[in-house]
């Protein structure tokens, strides 16, 4: 068995642990392999061992992989910062956006997404740990963000992402991830005399904090050294 396999095998039963501590429907979590820095064969490998979904996060080295891999059915996600003039590739070549983290992103990202293609779903970032350095929109700006970037015509605004700060313990990691939680809830009640959202997508947890965002809701993990093992950001590309 191939490491990958086995990783692979070793998440997909941490999620369905989780899962039952949660009283959850396995199922209803979705395993986002995040590639980042890791090469198109094991991706290959990756979906040789049943996986189909994967989260890239730097532009040009997630196109090289397609293009490497075009004859497999995957679905990729971009999860990286995104830069304005980068917009137009990401709408044409992703299913799904999760760092959408400012509305004229989100505007690019609609008025380029292909008439032929079905609608780009995308993820508010929403900073959930207050930090400086991190991306996404603060908690109070949330929901008037997510209001303006589900009026667009060609995205599907389907939830929320978070990179919260890390944490030891499960108790600690439970914090941020109920506070996004607790905010989709806010947007998909209706308000001031318009329905909610009807946002399906938590987006949250990682290979760290998988248990804890499962606790909490997520709907996608997104995990990278867990399948991959650590990254070298130095050499492999
Ligand atoms: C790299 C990355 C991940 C995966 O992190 P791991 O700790 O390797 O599981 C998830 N989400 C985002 C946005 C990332 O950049």
């Amino acid at each position: 068995m191939t490491a990958i396999l086995s990783n692979l095998q070793a998440v997909h039963s941490a999620i369905a642990q989780a899962a039952q501590l949660a009283r959850r429907d396995a199922a209803s979590i979705t395993l986002l392999a995040v590639s980042k820095t890791m090469s198109a064969e094991l991706v290959r490998e990756a979906c040789g061992a049943g996986q189909r979904a994967f989260g890239e996060n730097y532009l040009q080295e997630a196109l090289d992989k397609m293009q490497a891999l075009h004859d497999l059915p995957l679905e990729w996600h971009f999860i990286g910062p995104i830069q304005s003039n980068k917009t137009r590739a990401i709408a044409e070549n992703f299913s799904w956006v999760h760092s959408v983290d400012r509305l004229k992103v989100a505007e690019r990202l609609s008025a380029q997404r292909p008439p032929e293609l079905p609608l780009l779903n995308v993820c508010l970032q929403v900073n959930v740990s207050g930090e400086d350095s991190k991306a996404g929109v603060a908690p109070q700006h949330a929901l008037e963000q997510a209001r303006a970037i589900a009026a667009l015509p060609r995205l599907r605004l389907r939830g929320l992402m978070s990179i919260p700060a890390p944490a030891d313990t499960v108790q600690a990691q439970r914090v941020p991830h109920a506070m996004l939680r607790e905010l989709l809830l806010q947007m998909n009640l209706p308000r001031d005399g318009k329905p909610g959202l009807g946002l399906d997508t938590l987006s949250m947890g990682m290979s760290h904090d998988l248990t804890a965002a499962i606790l909490e809701g997520a709907t996608i993990v997104r995990v990278g050294t867990a399948i991959f093992g650590k990254r070298n950001y130095g050499e492999t590309k």
